[in-house]
C-alpha cells in the first residue's frame, strides 16, 4: 500500500497497524518488546490517565467497529463516571459478513491488543478487561491466551503491571456463533450468562454497562491505534489521513479480486485505488461497501474516498471496512435474498419490527427471485415499507440497518427492473 510521509510507527512497507503481522512471532513477548512492543504502556504512565485520554482525543481516533464514535469521548466519559468498578470489554466478535481484520491483528500481532486494552483499563480507570472473542476464531483464542499468560508471567499484566502499582488484567469469553452477540449490550448479557439479546440505549454502556457499572467498549482495531498514537503523539497521528477521519484504516476486500486480504491505506485513499492493489475484476458490477448493513457503489463512482465523511456523503458507510467486490457473473437478487436471510437468521427476536419485519423483507424477495429477478406489483412498495418501519422502530442496529443495502440496491442499481 502506498505510504503517506508522516505515517506514525510505519514499517518498510507503509504500514502502520500491520507492521508487525507477519514479522514478530506471535507467541514471543521478547520479539514483540523488539520491535516496539510495550513503548507506548511506558509513555502512557508517563502521561497519566488524563494524559491518555487527551492525546487519543488529539488524535482524532474514532471507533473502527463500525460506528465511527470518538474514542476519546467515550473513555473520557467512562473515566469521569463516579460508580464503580469500570470495565473495559474488547469487541473481538468479528461478525459482520466480509469482515476479517480484527483476525488478522490477533492471530499476526496478539500482544498489541493485550498492550492497547491494558492502557485502556489504565485510562478509563478499569482494572478488569474482557476480551469477548468470536468463537469461530480458535487460532486468535490459542494466541491471544499464550500472550495472556506470558505476559501476566512477566509483570505486564496482574497486580502491579510494570511496577507501575496499577492493576489490571484480562479474561477472554468466547462467542457461540451468535451475530447479535458482537452488539455491544448483547455481549454484556451474554458475559453476564443472560441470553444474547440487545439492551435499548441510553442508558449508554459509558454509564451502566457490563454487570450496570460504567464500561468503554472498544473494537480491537480501535484499541490497537492507540499505541502509534502514544508512541508518535497525537499531532503525528492525524497527519495521516483527512482531517475527520485521522490515521490508517483496514480494509477487507473480497470477492471478484485477484488478490483479496485485508488492506491498510491512509484514510482518504480511494475506492479505485484499493481496488487496484488488489486486482480488479474486468467488469465490475458493483462494490458492497459496509458489509450486509452496508450500501452499494457503482463502477462509475470508484473515485469516492474511503473516509467516513466520504461514504457517507456517497450514500453508503464505511462500517467496518468490508469492500465486497461483485462483477458481471452474480445474481444480484440471490445476493440480496442470502443478505435478507442472513438477517432474519440472526435477529434475536426480541422486537416486532425487525422479528417480523426480516421475514416479509426475505419473503418478498423470495416472491422477486421466483418471478426471476423482476418485481412483482406492490413489492417493492411492501419492502420499502416494512424497511421504514425497522429502521424506525428497531431496538438495535441489526434491525435499523436490515434493509439497508435491499434499498441500495433498488436506488443505486436499479435491481428488480
Ligand atoms: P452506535 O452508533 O449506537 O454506537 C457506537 C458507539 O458509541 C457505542 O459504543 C455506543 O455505546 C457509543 N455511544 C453512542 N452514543 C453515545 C453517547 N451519547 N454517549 C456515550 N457513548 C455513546 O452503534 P452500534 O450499534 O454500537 O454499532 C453499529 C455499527 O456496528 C455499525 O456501523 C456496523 O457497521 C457495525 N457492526 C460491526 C460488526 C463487526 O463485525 N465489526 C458487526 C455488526 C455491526
Ligand atoms: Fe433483536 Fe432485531 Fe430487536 Fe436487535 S432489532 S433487539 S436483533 S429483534
Amino acid at each position: 500500500p502506498p505510504a503517506a510521509a508522516a505515517v506514525p510507527q510505519t514499517g518498510a512497507d507503509g504500514l502502520v497497524l500491520l507492521r508487525r503481522v507477519g514479522v514478530v512471532d506471535p507467541g514471543s513477548l521478547d520479539d514483540y518488546r523488539t520491535h516496539g512492543g510495550y513503548a507506548a504502556l511506558r509513555r502512557a504512565f508517563t502521561l497519566g490517565p488524563a494524559g491518555v485520554i487527551r492525546e487519543v482525543t488529539e488524535a482524532g481516533l474514532v471507533g473502527r467497529g463500525g460506528a465511527a464514535f470518538p474514542t476519546g469521548r467515550k473513555w473520557a466519559a467512562t473515566a469521569q463516571q463516579p460508580d464503580h468498578p469500570h470495565y473495559l470489554v474488547c469487541n473481538a466478535d468479528e461478525s459482520e459478513p466480509g469482515t476479517f481484520k480484527d483476525r488478522v491483528l490477533m492471530e499476526g500481532d496478539p500482544y498489541a491488543l493485550i498492550e492497547a486494552m491494558t492502557i485502556a483499563g489504565y485510562a478509563t480507570g478499569a482494572h478488569r478487561g474482557y476480551l469477548y472473542l468470536r468463537g469461530e476464531y480458535p487460532r486468535a483464542l490459542r494466541r491471544l491466551r499464550t500472550a495472556i499468560d506470558r505476559a501476566r508471567a512477566r509483570g505486564f499484566l496482574g497486580g502491579d503491571v510494570m511496577g507501575q502499582g496499577f492493576a489490571f488484567d484480562i479474561e477472554i469469553r468466547r462467542g457461540a456463533g451468535a451475530y447479535i452477540c458482537g452488539e455491544e449490550t448483547a455481549i454484556f448479557n451474554s458475559i453476564e450468562g443472560q441470553r444474547g439479546e440487545p439492551r435499548s440505549k441510553p442508558p449508554f454502556p459509558v454509564e451502566k454497562g457490563l454487570f450496570g457499572k460504567p464500561t468503554a467498549v472498544n473494537n480491537v482495531e480501535t484499541l490497537v491505534n492507540v499505541l502509534p498514537i502514544l508512541i508518535e503523539g497525537a499531532q503525528a497521528y492525524a497527519r495521516t489521513g483527512t482531517g475527520t477521519s485521522t490515521g490508517t484504516k483496514l480494509f477487507c476486500v473480497s470477492g471478484a479480486v485477484a488478490r483479496p486480504g485485508v488492506y491498510e491505506l491512509p484514510f482518504g485513499a480511494t475506492l479505485g485505488e484499493l481496488l487496484e492493489l488488489a486486482g480488479p475484476p474486468e467488469t465490475l458490477r458493483a462494490v458492497l461497501l459496509g458489509g450486509a448493513a452496508g450500501g452499494f457503489v457503482r463502477p462509475d463512482e470508484l473515485d469516492v474516498p474511503l473516509t467516513f465523511e466520504g461514504t457517507r456523503a456517497a450514500g453508503t458507510t464505511l462500517g467496518s471496512g468490508v469492500v465486497l467486490v461483485l462483477d458481471d457473473s452474480v445474481d444480484l437478487p440471490r445476493i440480496l435474498l442470502r443478505i435478507a436471510e442472513f438477517f432474519r437468521d440472526e435477529s434475536c427476536g426480541q422486537c416486532v419490527p425487525c422479528r417480523v419485519g426480516t421475514v416479509r423483507q426475505e419473503e418478498a424477495l423470495h416472491r422477486i427471485k421466483d418471478l426471476t429477478g423482476a418485481a412483482a406489483a406492490g413489492d417493492i412498495a411492501l419492502l420499502r415499507e416494512v424497511g421504514q418501519a425497522m429502521r424506525d422502530a428497531s431496538i438495535c442496529g441489526l434491525g435499523q440497518t436490515a434493509w439497508n443495502a435491499v434499498e441500495s440496491a433498488i436506488d443505486r442499481l436499479g435491481a428488480f427492473k
